[in-house]
């Protein structure tokens, strides 16, 4: 008899998108010829730089002929050329030296977040945000490190640290001891980010406690404020103390293409029974190259081409982009009386809903009178009840029609 792995079955079913679509489905079959905009999807719409297409369409043809094709990478961990363009632009360049084998690269920052969890213990306490990005928790029941989810969703066993506007969505370090923290700044769905004080009293935490910081870094190509940091390791002593994720799926529109990369140093440190010291990057090499071989030739030489010099300027200016409808949809949503946050140094924005309305009651509202459609706070976790999130990952075109619509029905 086979038998199920039964941490899923604490998982709760699907609730947050598929519940959109359902609502979403019912309201276009009552409302035939209402066009509806999507400001609730966490994927890109503009296309791939030309840079990469032709890094991409040259390592094709390199591919086809023998004396340039390319197998299996260096054990699955990604090519030196990639490792090269990353340590010397995402960190060298803001003062922290990443060593190419503390990066390995993978097929997204997703995998990397929820498989990283399976080299640490099932005794660790684990610490999210609320509201938090699922993944987070939900690797986390599937591998079992906690019992069932209450009411409100919140499972048992995990610390939830409230992102409040008394906090400026930025949790301080809990009064109690955790081991394995997950922080997310440029932050999904708030927007919010950390500055370097309030990330030094995380790594201070994680310091005294023997902690390890999951540090993930998705959004920091959105950063326009040149004070806040776009990676943990621009802390001192963060490489004692954790571990950060990176994608090019935001950066450069790779939601498709597929290409990520984690950082582990090699100072970082867990401990085994006894207080046995032990390595952590050896070990996420060793279940890596496992269980993984690697990222496409082709896919690396897209995303080293996102450092190249055009590479750059073509990535900066599709983020201008999503960047210049986060600007008209919190300029318009203020002028309109409401209180957002985010939008900024994020692609997200925070809406809080107005009149004391739930996060759903808004979201009927909003589907109901204006045809658009966007994500409740409270699908994040409990303390995303009251608030909304935008995002400006639309075309342009959409944002200005949504607005109007906004502007005109609400
Ligand atoms: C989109 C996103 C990622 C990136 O995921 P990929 O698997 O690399 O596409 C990581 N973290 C958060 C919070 C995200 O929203």
């Amino acid at each position: 008899m086979a038998k199920i792995n039964e941490n899923f079955l604490k998982l709760q079913a699907g609730y947050l998108f598929p519940e959109i679509g359902r609502r979403k489905r019912a309201f276009e079959a009552a409302n035939p010829d209402a066009e509806i905009i999507s400001m609730g999807i966490g994927d890109v719409t503009q296309p791939l730089a030309p840079a990469v297409i032709e890094a991409m369409k040259k390592a094709v043809d390199e591919m086809g002929r023998a004396e340039s094709f390319r197998g299996y990478d260096d054990g699955g961990t990604g090519y030196g050329f990639l490792k090269q363009a990353i340590s010397e632009n995402d960190y060298k360049g803001r003062g922290v030296d990443i060593e190419l084998d503390e990066i390995f690269i993978s097929d997204g920052a997703k995998c990397d977040i929820g498989n990283m969890q399976e080299i640490f213990g099932l005794d660790n306490v684990i610490a999210v945000a609320d509201p938090v990005y699922p993944v987070y928790v939900d690797t986390n029941v599937m591998a079992g490190r906690t019992g069932g989810p209450d009411e409100e969703g919140s499972y048992e066993g995990i610390v939830y640290m409230p992102c409040t506007e008394e906090n400026n969505f930025v949790p301080e370090p809990p009064d109690e001891k955790v081991d394995l923290i997950y922080l997310c700044f440029p932050n999904n769905p708030t927007g919010a980010v950390a500055t370097k004080a309030q990330l030094a009293e995380w790594v201070d935490y994680a310091r005294d406690n023997e902690a390890i910081i999951f540090f993930d870094a998705a959004y920091e190509a959105f950063i326009s404020d040149p004070d806040i940091p776009h990676s943990i390791y621009e802390i001192d002593g963060a490489k004692e103390c954790a571990i950060e994720f990176r994608s090019f799926s935001k950066t450069a529109g790779f939601t498709g293409v597929r290409c990520a990369f984690s950082v582990v140093p090699k100072q970082l440190i867990a401990y085994a029974k006894g207080r046995d010291p032990v390595e952590v990057n050896p070990i996420w090499g060793r279940r890596h190259c496992t269980k993984f071989n690697g990222v496409s030739y082709v896919t690396q030489a897209g995303a080293a081409a996102v450092y190249c010099a055009e590479g750059k300027e073509q990535v900066r200016s599709t983020i201008d982009i999503y960047m210049a409808n986060a600007r008209l949809i919190c300029e318009t949503l203020r002028s309109l009386g409401y209180i957002v946050y985010g939008g900024v140094n994020a692609p997200y924005i925070w809406l809080k809903t107005p009149d004391g309305v739930t996060s759903w009651g808004f979201f009927d509202m909003l589907l109901n009178k204006a045809h658009v459609v966007g994500t409740p706070g409270a699908g994040f976790g409990s303390a995303g009840e009251g608030y909304f999130r935008l995002t400006a990952f639309g075309t342009p075109e959409d944002v200005k029609e949504a607005l109007l619509r906004i502007t005109n029905n609400l």
